[in-house]
């Protein structure tokens, strides 16, 4: 029997890019004044093989975002198996939702992911509540929408306390914070400083939901200047995807 040797030309580039990354993120943070610390780096895998999940978990890396659960379930279910604790001890991967959430799939989600970034209606807040049942609460982020735009997901900003509500209410759910993806043709900057207030006027009813899950490829220093704890990266770290239609 034959073993397919690793390969080597794609973890080489996946060292580059996580250098890259690394280095983006902490030049943010100096520039913010900020300790890197306190900013957390998902990887989002959406279109990309396990096996890539794999290296950067080999890497260090220990937060992964999908985006689409119909790909997300066999490619968790993947990656468990080629993590087998022989092969990988000590290696850790957290998958993080960050995709829209139809309801009759947030069964399959509440079961692999520790966190869903996309709660944004209050019906999906009882059928995560309700699929999680007993076991360590699922974090959630309150998505925004910043300009009321709902292709893309996110309640109003006027809508958020009445989903926050719902998610505290539940203990099979923990409030973390707010998320949000910057509108097209919007300057990031000013995006972010509005989820900022959002997350400022979250903070005064919920102290405990600080994070803010903001910024991607092309506008983390951005976010993580307006506070960012959780930076969601795809393309700098895995390179260019294929248009997907979510
Ligand atoms: C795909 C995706 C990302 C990563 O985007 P990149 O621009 O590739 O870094 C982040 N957040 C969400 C919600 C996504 O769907």
């Amino acid at each position: 029997m034959t073993i397919a040797p690793p390969d080597e030309a794609r973890r080489a580039e996946l060292v580059t890019s996580l250098g890259r990354v690394r280095a983006r993120i902490a030049d943010a943070c100096a520039a913010a004044g900020r300790d890197p610390q306190t900013v957390t780096m998902i990887a989002v895998t959406k279109t990309y093989p396990a096996t890539d999940v794999i290296t950067l978990a080999e890497l260090g890396v220990t937060e992964f975002g999908e985006s689409r659960a119909q790909e997300a379930g066999p490619k968790v279910a993947e990656t468990a198996r080629l993590l087998g604790p022989a092969e990988h001890p000590g290696a850790v991967v957290r998958w993080h939702f960050v995709g829209q959430v139809q309801r009759r799939k947030a069964r399959a989600i509440a079961g692999y992911a520790s966190a869903v970034h996309s709660v944004d209606r209050v019906p999906l807040v009882t059928a995560l509540a309700d699929a999680r049942g007993s076991g360590p609460p699922l974090d959630v982020f309150v998505q925004v929408s910043l300009d009321d735009d709902p292709g893309r997901g996110g309640v109003t900003i006027a809508g958020v306390p009445e989903v926050a509500d719902a998610v505290t209410a539940r203990p099979e759910l923990t409030l973390r914070g707010v998320m949000a993806v910057a509108p097209m043709g919007v300057d990031p900057d000013a995006a972010f400083a509005s989820l900022a207030r959002v997350s400022t006027d979250l903070n005064a009813r919920y102290p405990g939901a600080r994070a803010i899950s903001a910024g991607m490829s092309g506008d983390l220093e951005a976010a993580v200047r307006h506070g960012a704890t959780h930076v969601r990266v795809g393309t700098a770290l895995l390179g260019r995807r294929p248009p997907v239609i979510s």
